[in-house]
């Protein structure tokens, strides 16, 4: 006996695929990081987005890779430019929250096209970043989904 599921409850477990068992670590940087400061945190931390928060760590913006890159092109002074003036702001972000499911999480993906969304935990005067969600955890998701059962 192998341990798997039969292939019959994929369905059944894909509905319960929840984000707080596949999240990742979220990395954040303060309002007003400079440019220069956030690629440098990109490249080390070895992430596509970084989340922005305020001074008490609510989240207030999300950086991209080609909104870095936008700014990079053609300017020389990225170290005087804090990245809350080309950061996509609140209220305009996606996000999910620890208890969405994975099919949930990659809908929002999808419709929005975007590359990943903070999970927060909603505080009452603010979002707290408490993790992420990328396009990989997606994919690492479908692949446990196979591991699981008979596929
Ligand atoms: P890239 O811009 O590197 O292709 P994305 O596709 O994730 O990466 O981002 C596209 C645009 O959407 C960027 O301007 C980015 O700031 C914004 N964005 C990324 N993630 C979110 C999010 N969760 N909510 C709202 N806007 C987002």
């Amino acid at each position: 006996y192998s341990g798997k599921k039969p292939v019959q409850s994929v369905a059944d477990s894909m509905i319960g695929m929840k984000v707080r068992d596949f999240q990742s670590i979220p990395v954040v940087v303060a309002e007003h990081v400079s440019v220069y400061d956030a690629i440098c945190h990109m490249f080390l931390e070895d992430v596509g987005t970084l989340f922005v928060v305020d001074e008490s760590l609510h989240l207030t913006g999300v950086l991209s890779r080609k909104d870095l890159l936008r700014t990079s092109i053609g300017n020389t002074d990225l170290d005087k430019i804090p990245v809350h003036v080309i950061m996509t702001r609140m209220p305009n972000i996606t996000y999910c929250e620890k208890q969405d499911t994975l099919l949930q999480v990659a809908k929002k993906l999808m419709n929005k096209q975007i590359d990943s969304l903070p999970v927060v935990h909603d505080s009452g005067n603010g979002l707290e970043v408490v993790g992420r969600m990328t396009k990989t955890n997606i994919t690492a998701a479908f692949i446990s989904l196979a591991d699981d059962h008979e596929l």
